[in-house]
């Protein structure tokens, strides 16, 4: 029998926790869950942590406590987060980066978000640094302390103001839209962040709050920068969670939605990259083609139940092996390259 480590490993919701840098070493590109994403553009896309504390109906990542198809989170020291990003500003030139703290679950769970905000400000070339949420964390206190860590905007999630209807899609009785609709207010009228409004369109479920939604970022003055409203359309995924009762869309009926909402409420609601400052810029390079074969060595659980995380030998990008049960953790093995995305690698084991 093969110790496979994994007795050792500290838990979270039911599921293995693995510290990016203190139980493992990986590199922070080339994971969905964790790490830093390129896609090619000036916004660099910075995951420091994967969990989240709700259960919304729609989650694309299957985050939280609910979640049927995690088997591990990630949590990422500091240090090496900024030291990987600074590698990726200097690689585009540092000049007009946006860092966008975003993850596969709730970004104010890090537990070091002020000091990453601070310390991503702070590099030379950093002119934007953004945070998207669903607010169920946020304070007044924690709003000023993020102002005074220098972060310029927040992305939030705001669903339903109905409070029953919020619990139900956050999926949690203990999420309270009202004190996220007041932290919001405080936060448009006095500090110097400016706010995003994201909500999703749950069509069937909450059509009817959209339009209040709006009225609502107009009224508070949303938007200061950068545009106040940024509707979301509902897209299935296979890993995702899938409401009750709800009316997919395709995309043009959903443009048509919007395009009806940009009338009655006078406002653009189909931003542009330009709105948001967004500029191409070079992609990091990807050292491994889709049907490369690659030696790895397997280093930890993966995100999702019968992966593996893994390394390649140079150390160049951590690598997902899918069908991966029966490897154990600290074997060498060769897997081959089955999709390859803005270097987020995803590997079959030839074992
Ligand atoms: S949608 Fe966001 S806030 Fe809701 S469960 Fe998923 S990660 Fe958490």
């Amino acid at each position: 029998m093969y110790n496979n480590g994994l007795l050792d490993m500290k838990t979270i919701q039911g599921r293995f926790l693995i510290r990016v840098g203190v139980d493992i070493d990986v590199p922070l590109v080339g994971s969905i869950a964790f790490g830093l994403i390129d896609r090619g553009t000036n916004v660099i896309q910075v995951r420091p942590v994967s969990f989240c504390n709700l259960c919304c109906i729609m989650c694309s990542t299957d985050a939280g406590p609910c979640s049927k198809w995690r088997q591990a989170e990630y949590w990422i020291d500091l240090d090496l987060i900024v030291e990987w990003f600074k590698g990726i500003v200097k690689f585009k030139g540092s000049k007009h980066i946006e860092a966008h703290i975003d993850t596969v679950g709730e970004p104010t769970l890090y537990s070091r978000l002020i000091d990453l905000i601070q310390e991503l400000k702070s590099i030379s070339g950093v002119e934007v640094v953004s945070v998207q949420t669903h607010g169920q964390n946020l304070s007044v206190d924690k709003v000023e302390e993020l102002e005074d860590a220098g972060l310029d905007r927040i992305n939030l999630s705001v669903d339903a103001l109905n409070p029953e209807l919020a619990h139900y899609i956050q999926g949690a009785k203990w999420y309270n839209v009202e004190k996220v609709i007041s932290v919001a207010e405080y936060l448009v009228q006095n500090t110097k962040i400016d706010l995003h409004i994201a909500p999703i369109l749950l069509k069937g479920i909450n059509d009817e709050e959209i339009p209040k939604i709006i009225k609502w970022a107009l009224k508070i003055g949303a938007g200061k920068r950068w545009p106040p409203l940024g509707i979301q359309k509902y897209v299935p995924h296979k890993h995702g969670r899938k409401p009750k009762n709800i009316k997919v869309m395709n995309w043009s009926e959903f443009w048509a939605y919007l395009k009806n909402l940009e009338r009655r409420f006078n406002i653009k609601l189909i931003p542009s990259m330009e709105d948001f400052g967004i500029k191409r810029m070079n992609i990091l390079p990807a050292p491994f083609k889709v049907g490369e074969k690659v030696k790895v060595k397997v280093v930890a659980p993966g995100w999702l139940k019968s992966e593996k995380l893994a390394v390649d030998m140079k150390c160049l990008r951590t690598i997902t092996i899918i069908r991966a049960d029966h490897i154990p953790l600290g074997s060498k093995v060769n897997v081959r390259i089955i999709r390859n995305k803005h270097n987020i690698y995803i590997a079959e084991p030839l074992v």
